[in-house]
């Protein structure tokens, strides 16, 4: 159990920052500096050199050059202690083009290196954990939402392959339906322990809708009332895991239904993992601060 008592040492709450690669299309990144003690320095374009540096502290800080498998053997750890009957909640957050499916689930047509979270984390439970059980109803109260169950990670990969066709279904070049939904995946693991007890524990693995404020004057109709839906759970959410962080005895689970859906991944003895996703260049740095503070909001 030593990975266990690595993770304690952390808390229960700990934030990742992970900034994708600068496209050629862009013109000048705003990173300044990224250590391996968690810090980041980004540049504000608007401000002379000497007061442009602002400096953000996280648990681990991912650059444009950190792998798939890099990022997979800070999170394993995590992961395995769902094994020892830890709820673990793991969510990507960042504006739509910032790397957060990228994280969770890998580029489109991935190949075997660059497989993301999702899949790594299953293959690495079904490494330890081999019998799988039947899929009975678990009062799981999604209108839409089944359960499977499941014998190999090819039967996961197939599922998570279904669930991102459908997210995908009605995007449109206005506006990407993917970007403006929260996609989770909810894993429950159902075994003995040592003693022969029963051991139930959930990964909930979540790639959130993208946090970028929408130009009232650019939506009007449903799509403003999405957007205002979104902008909503993600600052329920984020309500919660600072509540979470300061240890207040009221936690606001119930304002939003994205944070009453994870309740249980979320405080108690769950472990919560938050990535936090930057696209580097100049034009997104409004976008950038803003997930910043979100994520010192939550550490
Ligand atoms: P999001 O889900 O936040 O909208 P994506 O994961 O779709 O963002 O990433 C946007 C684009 O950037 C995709 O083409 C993706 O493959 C690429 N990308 C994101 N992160 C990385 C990374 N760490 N390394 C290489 N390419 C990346
Ligand atoms: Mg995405």
């Amino acid at each position: 159990k030593l990975y266990n008592m690595v993770q304690d040492l952390k808390g229960n709450i700990r934030v990742y920052c992970r900034v994708r690669p600068i496209f050629n299309s862009e013109m000048n990144g705003v990173i300044d500096y990224i250590g391996k003690d968690g810090s980041l320095f980004v540049l504000d374009p608007s401000k002379p050199y000497k007061d442009a540096r602002k400096t953000f502290q996280f648990n681990q800080v991912f650059g444009p050059t950190a792998t798939q498998d890099d990022v997979f053997r800070e999170t394993q750890p995590l992961i395995r202690s769902v094994m020892d009957g830890y709820n673990v909640c793991i969510f990507a957050y960042g504006q739509t083009g910032s790397g957060k499916t990228y994280t969770m689930s890998g580029p489109p047509g991935r190949s075997a290196n660059e497989m993301g979270i999702n899949y790594l984390a299953l293959s690495d439970l079904f490494l330890i954990y081999i019998r799988t059980c039947s899929s009975e109803d678990d009062g799981l109260s999604l209108p839409d939402a089944t359960m499977h169950s499941v014998n190999s990670t090819k039967d996961v990969l197939q599922l998570m392959e279904a669930g991102e066709l459908n997210r995908a279904v009605s995007s449109t070049s206005m506006n990407n339906r993917s970007s403006r939904s929260h996609s989770i995946f909810m894993v429950h693991v159902r075994g003995k322990d040592t003693s022969g007890g029963t051991l139930r524990s959930c990964l909930h693995l979540v790639d959130l809708a993208g946090s970028e404020r929408v130009d009232k004057s650019e939506v009007t109709g449903d799509r403003l009332k999405e957007a205002q839906y979104i902008n909503k759970s993600l600052s329920c959410l984020g309500d919660v895991i600072s509540a979470l962080a300061q240890k207040n005895s009221h936690i606001p689970y119930r304002n939003s239904k994205l944070t009453l859906l994870l309740q249980d991944s979320l405080g108690g003895q769950a472990k919560t993992l938050m990535f936090a996703h930057l696209s580097p260049e100049e034009d997104s740095f409004g976008e950038t601060i803003s997930t910043l503070k979100f994520a010192q909001r939550v550490s």
